[in-house]
């Protein structure tokens, strides 16, 4: 035999796409030829794949070896072909037999000692695999456990190019991964520990019951990140389509921990300020790494001292916020990444971050003005709640004797909020109301008229504008479920107002 052929997955964000891997071994000068556009990545993987293979113990043919990559019109980037790559040599040589790799598909990077090392992607490759009728994967075995989470697949683990030529030998099958049981989630931080600040933790519940963007500002101290912290554990679990989607996004990433292949709790991610737009939303050379915002999709994105972000970072959050998708392109092609992540932005009321009225502030009128506008426009635009939080003081700690409610209680009315927001909004393809449209909004789910009369004096003074108005109804709504009432009242417009013009003219 002088042909083999076999398979493995190439990578398009989180989506996997099967690539026939073909090896033809003819007489003349000994060397490698490639067909079907392969990046560099995948020329060096030539070289480590031959290494590999005379340091498991094999030989690397000494012939003409052309090796083709279909379909060639797509990108394959990553290194996750080395395994298919050997396979298919050794079978194309004899080594192996050819029949035994040809439904099979192998995943995994090569290294020079001919170990079978993780590489990133391997749950969506294995979808595309079990999507495409293939019934057994081989991949690296610090990747089994997430591959495993695939139903219908079997799934066999490698350790080194040694033990998966001995399988496909016959001689020593390849052990059996299934999916383990999950361990127990680890409680997250508890809003039981906020001691104080009512204004914060009402805030918190009313952006997890309406799935509102919520901005958070005040002096350091005062609890902002405790607050956004506990946002995750108020918002319901991931169910399982959710979970597999969040878990491919962070494969991809290559930020899944190994002993819990699953990510089943909405996820936190808090990029520091000096975080690139790459690391913010996405890039890298190679297989394109989603950033922060899609880490945190399904999830809450954390952005701390908000103003310390250069405007350009955060203008690119924009769009991708408001489509909930994100697409970069590189020059080895483009991926899209799903990112329907609840932003909290948090504030100090001033660049010098002392705590306010500290006399250590040498800061100007018009610099603290300065500080706080630059964060205006379109980004703050898409924010419904916006919190001006005290400084916590020594009295309000000792002032507060009964203990704060915990997690669990104020998670049991948000899971009812969202219950009654998801059965009013069944028709309308969105579930929560920070997604309801102004236009349906405003014809279907108006409050009564008496109940607005604040919120449309606002509207004809000038300071609130109509795209405000349309954000103040739709926190009325959330109050309104979290109130268990069936239509929001003059109260619930009320607080939504105030939890909208706090500290800005909106
Ligand atoms: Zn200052």
């Amino acid at each position: 035999m002088t042909l083999a052929r076999t398979w493995s997955v190439g990578l398009a964000g989180v989506h996997g796409a099967m690539v026939d891997v073909e090896v033809d071994l003819s007489a003349g000068v000994p060397g490698v030829v490639l067909v079907g556009l392969p990046d560099a990545v995948v020329r060096q993987s030539v070289d480590r794949v031959r290494a590999a293979v005379v340091n498991a113990g094999g030989r690397w043919p000494l012939r003409r070896i052309t090796i083709g990559l279909s379909p060639a019109a797509m990108p394959k980037q990553g290194s996750g072909f080395d395994l298919a790559l050997a396979a298919a040599v050794l079978a194309a040589d004899g080594a192996v037999p050819a029949a035994s790799v040809e439904q099979l598909v192998l995943i995994g990077e090569l290294g020079l000692d001919g170990s079978v090392r993780a590489v990133r992607g391997v749950l969506p490759a294995v979808l595309a695999a079990s999507r495409a009728g293939h019934a057994t994967v081989v991949v690296p075995t610090g990747n089994a456990g997430e591959a495993a989470l695939v139903e219908g697949v079997e799934v066999l683990a490698a350790g080194t190019l040694a033990e998966v030529v001995a399988h496909l030998r016959g001689r020593a099958p390849l052990p059996r991964h299934t999916r383990g049981a999950l361990p127990p989630d680890a409680p997250g931080p508890d809003l039981g520990d906020v001691v104080g600040q009512p204004i914060g933790r009402r805030a918190v519940e009313v952006a997890a019951a309406g799935g509102h963007h919520l901005f958070l500002s005040g002096p350091p101290g005062a609890g902002k990140t405790m607050l956004a912290e506990r946002l995750p554990g108020l918002l319901p679990p991931l169910d399982e389509q959710a979970a597999l989607e969040v878990t491919a996004i962070h494969s991809v990433a290559g930020t899944l921990p190994p002993e819990s292949p699953l990510v089943t709790r909405p996820t936190f991610e808090a990029p520091h300020h000096s975080a690139t737009t790459a690391a913010l939303v996405g890039g890298g050379s190679g297989l394109i790494r989603p950033g922060a915002l899609c880490r945190a999709h399904r999830g809450v994105l954390f952005l701390d001292e908000a103003p310390e972000f250069p405007r350009a970072v955060l203008d690119t959050l924009r769009q991708p916020l408001e489509r909930g998708s994100v697409t970069i392109s590189r020059a080895g092609g483009s991926a899209t990444f799903p990112c329907r992540a609840q932003l909290v932005l948090a504030a100090n009321p001033c660049p010098c971050a002392s705590a306010a009225g500290d006399t250590a502030c040498t800061c100007t009128p018009p610099e603290r003005r300065r500080y706080q506008t630059r964060l205006s426009g379109p980004l703050l635009d898409r924010i419904d709640l916006r919190v001006d939080l005290p400084a916590v003081t020594r009295a309000a700690w000792l002032e507060a004797g009964t203990a704060p409610e915990p997690t669990a209680a104020v998670a049991g009315r948000v899971a009812q909020a969202r219950a009654a927001a998801a059965a009013r909004l069944h028709d309308t393809g969105v579930s929560l109301n920070s997604q309801v449209p102004g236009r349906l909004l405003r014809e279907r789910w108006s409050p009564p008229r008496p109940a607005l009369r604040l919120v449309e004096r606002a509207l004809e003074r000038g300071a609130l504008s109509v795209r405000g108005y349309d954000r103040v109804l739709r926190v009325s709504w959330t109050l309104a479920d979290l109130a268990g009432r069936t239509v929001p009242g003059g109260d619930d417009v009320a607080e939504a107002l105030g939890l909208r013009l706090q500290r800005t003219a909106a």
